[in-house]
């Protein structure tokens, strides 16, 4: 199966959370990282005092189930000592499943396509990068997700 998994961090030098985390993504067994984005910058999405974000996307080549590949980015961001706080509050390290093939998952822990992505610059920007022809289940084609955006705060690195 073929999946998108988001990462994103503003705490203790993002750019090396991101790859620690593929790092470990990748060396879990049943999990391939086969593409990666570039890195992006943007400011939060709240408004709130907090560092800039750094987001990448990656596609992944897995056997996992879709909870499984979820329980293995939790225990990504675990490792590397993300604290929750508040919603949307500054972290380390985020990972979060966009699309896991073309399954519609709708269940207490996990929601796929994730449930934001049509608001989110960040996300659509680098997932555009690596599948500019991508057909988001229930969504539609990401060029036209991405066409309702304002783009103009993120900043390709
Ligand atoms: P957002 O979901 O708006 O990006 P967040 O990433 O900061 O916010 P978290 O605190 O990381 O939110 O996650 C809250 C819960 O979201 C998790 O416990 C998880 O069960 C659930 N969740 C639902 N769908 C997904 C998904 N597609 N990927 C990751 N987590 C998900
Ligand atoms: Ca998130
Ligand atoms: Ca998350």
């Amino acid at each position: 199966m073929l999946a998108y998994i988001g990462l994103g961090s503003n705490l203790n030098n993002p750019k090396q959370q991101i790859k620690d985390a593929l790092i470990v993504l990748n060396d879990t067994q049943d999990v391939k990282v086969v593409a990666l984005s570039s890195l992006y910058q943007s400011p939060p999405i709240d408004g709130s005092k907090q560092p800039d974000y750094i987001n990448a996307m990656c596609q992944v080549d897995t056997h996992l189930t879709a909870l499984e590949l979820l329980y293995v980015c939790q225990g990504i961001e675990t490792k590397q000592h993300r604290v929750r706080e508040k919603k949307w509050g500054a972290r380390t390290i985020d990972l979060d499943i966009i699309i896991y093939g073309v399954q519609v998952i709708v269940s207490k822990q996990l929601i796929v396509p994730h449930p934001q992505i049509m608001n989110r610059a960040f996300v659509l920007a680098p997932l555009a990068e690596l599948e500019p022809n991508l057909k988001v289940p229930v969504l539609g084609p990401i060029q036209d997700l991405i066409a309702k955006l304002d783009i103009t705060k993120l900043v390709k690195l």
